[in-house]
């Protein structure tokens, strides 16, 4: 039987007893298997199915029901393995939604014991106030979990002071194959048959003893193959503090191949007192790789590389610039981030003078920029963090790949082996970005390879050849070929070529022992396949059994930046349209996604809301990038991409903009959503409740004229039941309320000009602007409106108000959101055709409501509304953007009363997504007084009608009191403030506090002595 059929024949069964006999979830559906297909690599391989256990005896049922159907089994964290370790045709397992409990912490004896789900970052936030960390500190510490850290035995950029995860694993609770739970511990204290398992590894390893001496690399990285070598440690670092064997560490590093691990204990470390940064500019690449042998002598915590390619892209980016920046002097090749931990500041300024003194030896004095304040060394190290992520934001179908990343060679070879490897890669017409671990000899580098391209000069025959010649340098300089990330589908084949065949029977009998019958992670150690198997490959070539191939597709928003290709040398990318995408650039925009897994997270940011609440693989960025890529490449097993299960997985998406911004490739979901909706809107067409709320903008002249009519649904006893049946609006939302007072009907005409004025004063050089007042502040809350007119007339500016006849002013966006683009695009033209001739005159169109005001700056760019779009986008600024860049260049002077109230600030996804809550915060920092707390919160939950949606109410509400609504009621006595529409009915029907907008704020502070002037007076206060 065929392989696809019989893991089908396996998925009925298997899917009936899992959820019979476990309370875990159980996914077979062609999207969620799909979704669990790939991790951070290369690769993809259907599971059989997926399971999400909610406790320990769901696992251990599953692996029972696994066992008895013959099914493999697959454990799973956060599935940010870079070498296929979690991908697989088996059951896969995933802990890390509800198995992530810290089950006990022993701050006196320095240990943790801790479910294998847990995020290493949501371990440290718990052991902080003891003031102890787990110091295993990789790139991904907001994403891992401590099980899947273990499986990979990985390593952080401090693993110079504190080990590996092998060096820091006390014991693992797991079960075998057949089910039995064990204690893997200290040997010494072993009993049973986790004794028997014990003596059965040691005579191995004495019998293989002269092998383990002539073939193991000698070196704290090497993470290949199984740790033989606790009997007889190989590391550079002992495995134990008192030279004890632990056989929980034949585990750790075994990628689930041998056991399924239900917890782990730990060893913690002190969270050091004091840490100083050196940043060490090297004016060649060489240099800092001749110096690291030194520098390390100095008893640095950390070493790591950052090239000038990794530079440049970090100086390119909005996020990283300016800290970047910081670390520079001239323009260095490389640079070394050196850090010193310890107990007291003033001897580690000492070690900081050691290094500078150190660099003057070696010939380049004054090269070090410190670093001493922690804000600025966590912002540094977030940018050395993002390098791998930043580099993958190469559009195109070549991308940096990982196969030989982490290549560990002794630290005197280090200057000899780069060089030489880089003229590998000149060699096979490509070219690697250099990072990472200098401390450890580990030094990451990923050549672009373009994956999809097949044949003799493709992407998987360039990647085997670098490969080979890599390894033939791993062996000249004494190194290790898996030095970080572990083996799985990679590098399971350079096991035998690390270790010998010898030491390769002995992994055999290992595995033979703990899992006869093969059931976890077949083909991972024992048998891997080729790293370069055609058919195991996400993008898979034209020779595999099914090449990857996208659909064709029209798309209705212009992808065509996405649709080029690039130069594996020069990494020049080709004109837009250029990529030969058949869906126009959506497809190469959707495969973006590495699958890093950036996206899981919970602090910081505001990326990604929806997974926030659900811990949902399907309600992730990267779940739904993936499933549209499935879809797009027809992989979805019978539907197709206007289906309903892409629309499940986008449908909790908020449209709340942070991927586009907090995503190291840039995955735009929002964008990505319009366009999907506008297709399965035309095909499976739109609701009553999805037209009704899209055509707001257009029903509100008379729902204004006809308020008590309007307003009955909130009104008349039954009519919000029979609205939610009706229109899918739940009925325990109060929605706007309509008035006769529009912002339109309560403006005095005479303060504002009509557009001939506008630009004449324009001509003139006269302070003037546009006010954009959009559906939300205009017609339900007019003070907003007024509000902004006020302040602004105040300072000086003549104002223009667009006209708002028939729909003429409104931006769109309610029918973008639903991806009505037609209708949109139809109110766009009616828009850019009043404020483009303003716009083009230099005049600022100012706006109040995030949403609408930055869909000009946004969507405006890809609609096909030409040249007057990007004009206005030009001019088009929020209210605070437009105040906070005219106070800088001196024309907005105007001054407020003081205030007396603290300031709690709450900003708008759109907002942040753009970078524009800065400018809040410096506009607020005008008033006298101000006390601004800035709530450090994800999406409000509300998000445009999403939040009215009766569907939609649990997600919306957790959404908001993950963060907001907390905040808002801790702080009784502030004011709060949020420009968002949504946001501020979120905050009033979840809190019942009423939120302000900004500019409602800088209104009520205007004193006396700034009067409002009337429009062509603005002058007379200048
Ligand atoms: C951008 C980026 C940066 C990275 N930086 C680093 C770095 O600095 N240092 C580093 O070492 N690695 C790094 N990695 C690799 C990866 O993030 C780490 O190996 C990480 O620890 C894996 O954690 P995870 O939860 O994603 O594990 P997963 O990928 O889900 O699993 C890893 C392995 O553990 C096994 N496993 C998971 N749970 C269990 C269990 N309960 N029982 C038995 N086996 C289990 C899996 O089967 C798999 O073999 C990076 C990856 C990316 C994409
Ligand atoms: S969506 Fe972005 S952050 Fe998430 S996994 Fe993909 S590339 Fe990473
Ligand atoms: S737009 Fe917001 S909710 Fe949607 S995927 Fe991106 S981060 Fe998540």
């Amino acid at each position: 039987m065929p392989a696809d059929a019989a893991a089908a024949d396996m998925r009925r069964p298997l899917e009936a007893r899992l959820r019979r006999h476990t309370q875990g979830q159980a996914h077979f559906d062609a999207a969620s298997r799909g979704r669990y297909a790939t991790d951070a690599s290369i690769y993809q391989v259907m599971p059989v199915g997926v399971f999400v256990p909610r406790s320990s005896q769901d696992v251990a049922t599953a692996i029972d029901i696994a066992r008895e159907l013959a099914v493999p089994v697959l454990a799973r964290g956060a599935g940010t393995s870079q070498c296929g370790q979690t991908v697989g045709a088996a059951l896969v397992i995933d802990t890390s939604v509800h198995l992530r409990r810290v089950l006990d912490v022993d701050p006196r004896a320095g240990t943790a014991t801790v479910e294998p789900g847990l995020v290493l970052d949501a371990l440290n936030a718990q052991l902080k106030p003891h003031g102890l960390w787990f110091p295993v500190d990789v790139s991904t510490g907001a994403q891992a979990t401590l099980g899947g850290m273990a499986g990979n035995n990985s390593c952080g950029s401090r693993s110079l002071a504190y080990g590996n995860m092998v060096h820091n694993v006390l014991g693992i609770e797991a079960w075998l194959a057949d089910g039995a739970l064990l204690d893997f511990g200290p040997v010494a204290g072993l009993a049973g048959r986790a004794a028997g398992l014990a003596a059965f590894v040691r005579d191995l390893a004495r019998q293989h003893r002269g092998q383990i001496h002539d073939r193991w690399p000698t070196l704290l990285r090497r993470v290949g193959g199984y740790n033989l070598d606790i009997f007889d440690n190989r590391s550079e670092r002992p495995y134990t503090e008192d030279g004890s064997v632990n056989l929980a560490h034949l585990l750790v590093g075994a990628e689930g191949t041998l056991a399924f691990t239900r917890s782990l204990r730990l060893r913690l470390c002190e969270l050091p007192r004091a840490r100083v940064l050196g940043v060490v500019n090297f004016p060649s690449f060489r240099r800092a790789m001749e110096a690291a042998q030194h520098i390390v002598r100095l008893g640095p915590t950390a070493v790591e590389l950052v090239d000038r390619t990794m530079i440049d892209l970090s100086l390119e980016s909005p996020v990283y610039r300016a800290t970047m920046a910081g670390a520079l002097t001239g323009e260095p090749q490389a640079i070394l981030l050196v850090e010193f931990c310890g107990a007291d500041a003033v001897a580690l300024a000492a070690r900081l003078r050691a290094l500078d003194e150190l660099m003057g030896d070696l010939g380049l004095p004054g090269c070090v920029v410190p670093f001493s304040a922690e804000s600025a060394q966590k912002a540094l190290w977030e940018v050395r963090k993002a390098g791998l992520n930043i580099m993958m934001s190469l559009k195109g179908d070549g991308k940096p790949v990982s196969f030989i990343e982490d290549c560990a060679v002794p630290l005197e070879h280090l200057p000899d082996y780069t060089d030489a490897l880089t003229q590998v890669f000149a060699r096979h017409g490509t070219r690697g970005t250099w990072y990472a671990h200098a401390s450890v000899g580990t030094l990451h580098v990923r050549p672009i390879l373009d994956m999809r391209r097949g044949g003799p000069d493709g992407g998987a025959a360039r990647m085997r050849a670098i490969a080979e010649q890599a390894s033939e340098l791993v062996r000249r300089y004494k190194g290790a070929y898996s030095g970080e990330h572990g083996d799985g589908l990679c590098r399971g084949e350079w096991i035998r070529w690390q270790f010998g065949p010898q030491i390769d029977t002995a992994f055999r009998q290992i595995k033979a022992a703990f899992d006869p019958g093969r059931l976890f992670s077949p083909g991972r150690i024992i048998d891997p396949p080729r790293m370069d198997e055609p058919a195991l490959m996400k993008f898979a070539p034209p020779e595999a059994p099914r090449p990857y191939r996208t659909i064709a597709l029209t798309p209705v928003l212009d992808w065509s930046g996405w649709d080029v290709q690039n130069d594996p040398r020069t990494e020049r990318t080709s004109a837009p349209g250029t990529g030969a995408d058949t869906t126009g650039g959506y497809a190469k925009a959707v495969e973006m996604c590495n699958n890093n897994g950036h996206c899981r997270k919970f602090d910081g940011g505001a990326m990604c809301p929806s997974y926030r609440v659900t811990r949902d693989e399907q309600h992730g960025v990267r779940g739904r990038a993936n499933t549209l890529r499935l879809a797009l490449s027809g992989q979805l097993e019978g539907e197709d991409f206007a289906g309903d299960a892409v629309f499940d997985a986008l449908d909790l998406c908020v449209s709340c903009k942070a991927c586009r911004r907090e995503c190291p490739t840039g995955v735009d979901m929002a964008r990505m959503k319009i366009e999907f909706l506008a297709h399965y809107g035309a095909r499976h067409g739109r609701s009553l409740g999805e037209k009704l709320v899209a055509a707001l903008p257009d029903i509100a002249p008379a729902a204004s004229r006809l308020p008590w009519l309007f307003n009955l649904r909130d009104t008349l006893p039954g009519a919000a039941w029979l609205g939610e049946r009706l229109l899918g609006l739940a009925a325990g939302r109060p929605l706007p309320r309509w008035r006769r007072d529009t912002f339109w009907h309560a403006m005095a005409p005479a303060d504002f000009i009509d557009r001939a004025t506008a630009l004449e004063r324009a001509r003139t050089g006269e302070p003037v602007a546009v006010l954009f007042v959009d559906t939300f502040n205009g017609y339900f809350e007019t003070e907003n409106a007024l509000a902004a007119a006020r302040v602004l007339r105040a300072a000086g500016y003549a104002l223009h108000v667009p006209d708002r006849a028939s729909g003429r002013g409104c931006c769109g966006r309610s029918y973008l959101a639903g991806g009505q683009v037609e209708r949109a695009r139809a109110k766009a033209v009616a828009l850019l055709a009043q404020l483009a001739p303003l716009a083009r005159a230099g005049i600022p169109i100012v706006g109040l409501e995030p949403s609408c005001l930055l869909t000009l700056r946004d969507e405006y760019l890809v609609m096909g509304l030409g040249a007057d779009a990007q004009v206005v986008a030009g001019q088009a600024l929020l209210f605070e953007e437009f105040i906070a860049r005219e106070a800088a260049q001196g024309r907005f002077t105007l001054c407020f009363a003081p205030i007396a109230e603290p300031l709690l600030l709450h900003g708008h996804c759109h907002q942040k997504a753009f970078g524009a809550v800065s400018p809040m915060l410096e506009v607020l920092q005008r008033i006298p007084g101000a006390r601004v707390q800035l709530i450090d919160s994800s999406c409000c939950g509300m998000a445009g009608s999403f939040g009215y949606e009766a569907r939609h109410q649990e997600v919306s509400r957790k959404m908001a009191e993950a963060d907001l609504l907390p905040a808002v009621r801790r702080g009784k006595d502030a004011i709060v403030l949020a420009d968002g529409t949504s946001c501020r009915s979120q905050i009033a029907h979840g809190a019942a506090r009423e939120a302000l907008h900004v500019a409602r704020l800088l209104e009520r502070q205007l004193p006396a002595a700034n009067p409002a002037p009337a429009a062509g007076a603005a002058d007379s206060r200048l």
